[in-house]
C-alpha cells in the first residue's frame, strides 16, 4: 500500500497491549500512526507496586503476534503451564489438571509489563509511527478529530483522521463519545477486588512447580499464583473488598498472618514478604464494561478494555484485544480502508464475541474458587478430556475452544451447548438402558 499523506494520520490513544499492537498493524498498512500514551515511556521507569499482573497468553493471543512477526520474540519471556495445580486447604499434595485432552498443550506466562515493553519496542521502530508519552488524553472532538492533552508542558492539541481509543477500561476516549451523547455504557463491578502477593525463588528455583497454572479455591476467596522467569511467582489473591470476610476486615500483622495460615498455610513458609506485601500492595477493582456503539461517524473508535473490559478469569482480557487487532485489520482490507465502513463492521463482527467472553470469564469465577477442587469438577474434567480423545476434533471442551483455538467466543458458547445436549443425551439414554436391563433382570428373578 503507498505512503498516505499527513492527513491521513491515525491516532491510537493508549499504548498499552491492544494499542501497540494496533500501531504496528497500522504501520504496516501504510497509514502513519501517533501513538498517544498517558504514562511516562514505561521501558524506562519501575512497575507500580503490585500492579506487575502476569498474563495467560494462549492461541488468539499467539495468532495476533504470529502473524506481523512478533511471536517467536514476545515467548522468549514466556513460560508454558500445561495445566492447573489445585492446592487443597488441608495441606497435602497439590493436584495436578491437564488443560487438555492430550496434556501438551500450554496457556503461557508472562508479565504485562514485559509484553507492552516487546510490544512498544516493535511499534516505535517503524519509521511510521511516533509515540507521545506524558500526553493524557482530556478532550476530544469526535467530528473534527481533534484532542487535547495534559503534558508535563500544559495543555496541547492535535488532529487526527480517525482517533482509535486502545485506553482501557476506564476509557478516556469512551468517557469523551458518551459526554458528547454518542453512546450509552454500563459498568459492572464485581464485589471482589484483588491483591498481588510474591513468593520469591527458594534456592535459586521454583518454590513450586512452574510447569502450572496454582489455584487455591476457597469458596469466597482464590488464591492464583503464575511463574515468571525470575523464578519467583506472582499471586493474585481475589477477596470481596467489603464485609467481614473482605480485604477491609484485615489490617494488622496477627491477622494477616492468621488469615494465610488457616486458609492458605502452604503459602507461609514460600512468602517472607507476605505481610509487607499485604499491607502495602493496592487492592485492584474487577469489572465487565459494556458500551455501544463502539464507534461515532467512523472517526472515532474504541477497541480492547475500552470498549469491553471483562474479568480476568478466563485469561482472556489480553488475548481478546488481540483478536480485535487483527479483526479490525481484516475489515479495513475489505473495506478497502474506508473507515466509515470499517469501524461498524468491526463492532458488529466482535461485539457478540466480546459480550459472549464476558458471560464465560464471569462463569469461570464461579469454577475456579468453587469447582474445580471437587470431586464432581475433576470426574466431568475426566470424562471431558476422555470424550476429546475418543472423538478427536468433534468433541472438544470449552476452555480447549477458548485458549487453544480462534473459533469466535459466541459460536465456542453455541458449540459447547450442543455438545452438552449430545452427551446429556447421550448418558439419559445409557441409563435408561441400563434401567431397563435391571428391571429385566429383577423381573426374571421373580
Ligand atoms: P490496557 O492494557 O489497560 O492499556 C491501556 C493504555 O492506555 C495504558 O497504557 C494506559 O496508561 C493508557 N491510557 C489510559 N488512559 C489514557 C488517557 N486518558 N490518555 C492516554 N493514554 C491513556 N488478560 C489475559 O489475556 N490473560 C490473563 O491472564 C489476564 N489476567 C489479568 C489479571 C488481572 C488481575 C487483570 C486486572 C487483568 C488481566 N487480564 C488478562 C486483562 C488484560 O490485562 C487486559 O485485558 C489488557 O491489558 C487490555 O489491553 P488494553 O490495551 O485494551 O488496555
Amino acid at each position: 500500500m503507498s505512503a498516505r499523506s499527513e492527513r491521513d494520520e491515525i491516532a491510537v490513544v493508549g499504548a498499552g497491549l491492544a494499542g501497540c499492537l494496533l500501531a504496528c498493524y497500522l504501520a504496516r498498512r501504510g497509514y502513519p500512526v501517533a501513538l498517544y500514551e498517558r504514562r511516562p515511556d514505561p521501558r524506562t521507569g519501575t512497575v507500580e507496586r503490585g500492579r506487575s499482573i502476569n498474563l495467560a497468553l494462549s492461541e488468539r493471543g499467539l495468532d495476533a503476534l504470529r502473524r506481523i512477526g512478533l511471536e517467536d520474540e514476545v515467548m522468549a519471556d514466556a513460560l508454558p503451564m500445561r495445566g492447573r495445580m489445585i492446592h487443597p486447604v488441608e495441606g497435602g499434595e497439590p493436584e495436578f489438571q491437564s488443560y487438555s485432552g492430550s496434556g501438551d498443550r500450554a496457556i503461557n506466562s508472562i508479565s504485562r509489563g514485559t509484553l507492552n515493553n516487546a510490544l512498544l519496542d516493535a511499534a516505535a521502530a517503524l519509521p511510521n509511527v511516533r509515540v507521545a508519552f506524558d500526553h493524557r488524553l482530556v478532550g476530544l472532538d469526535p467530528l473534527g478529530g481533534e484532542m487535547t492533552f495534559e503534558t508535563p508542558q500544559g495543555k496541547v492539541t492535535a488532529t487526527a483522521s480517525v482517533v482509535l481509543g486502545a485506553d482501557g477500561a476506564g476509557s478516556a476516549v469512551r468517557g469523551q463519545l458518551l459526554a458528547y451523547g454518542g453512546l450509552t455504557e454500563s459498568l459492572d463491578f464485581l464485589d471482589y477486588g484483588y491483591k498481588e502477593l510474591t513468593i520469591p525463588p527458594l534456592g535459586g528455583e521454583f518454590a513450586l512447580d512452574p510447569g502450572a497454572l496454582h489455584i487455591w479455591p476457597r469458596g469466597t476467596s482464590m488464591m492464583i499464583a503464575l511463574p515468571n522467569p525470575d523464578r519467583s511467582f506472582t499471586c493474585t489473591l481475589f477477596w470481596p473488598t467489603h464485609g467481614t470476610r473482605s480485604f477491609a476486615s484485615l489490617s494488622s500483622p496477627a491477622a494477616i498472618e492468621q488469615f494465610f495460615a488457616t486458609h492458605y498455610p502452604d503459602l507461609v513458609p514460600l512468602a517472607p514478604n507476605l505481610v509487607d506485601d499485604y499491607q502495602h500492595n493496592p487492592v485492584g477493582v474487577l469489572g465487565t464494561v459494556r458500551c455501544t456503539p463502539w464507534q461515532v461517524a467512523g472517526k472515532v473508535g474504541l477497541i480492547g478494555d475500552a470498549a469491553h473490559a471483562i474479568v480476568p478469569f478466563y485469561g482472556q482480557g489480553a488475548n481478546c484485544a488481540f483478536e480485535d487487532v487483527v479483526e479490525l485489520d481484516r475489515c479495513l482490507d475489505e473495506c478497502d480502508d474506508e473507515w466509515a465502513a470499517a469501524l461498524p463492521l468491526f463492532q458488529h463482527r466482535r461485539q457478540d464475541n466480546a459480550e459472549a467472553i464476558a458471560r464465560m470469564a464471569l462463569a469461570n469465577f464461579v469454577e475456579m474458587r468453587d469447582k474445580v477442587a471437587s470431586p464432581v469438577f475433576r470426574t466431568r474434567k475426566q470424562v471431558e478430556h476422555a470424550l476429546e480423545r475418543a472423538l478427536p476434533g468433534r468433541y472438544v471442551s470449552q476452555y480447549e475452544l477458548v485458549s487453544f483455538s480462534t473459533t469466535p467466543y459466541a459460536q465456542v458458547r453455541r458449540r459447547v451447548r450442543a455438545q452438552y445436549a449430545v452427551v446429556g443425551a447421550v448418558a439419559a439414554g445409557a441409563v435408561a438402558l441400563l434401567a431397563g436391563g435391571v428391571r429385566a433382570a429383577l423381573g426374571r428373578r421373580r
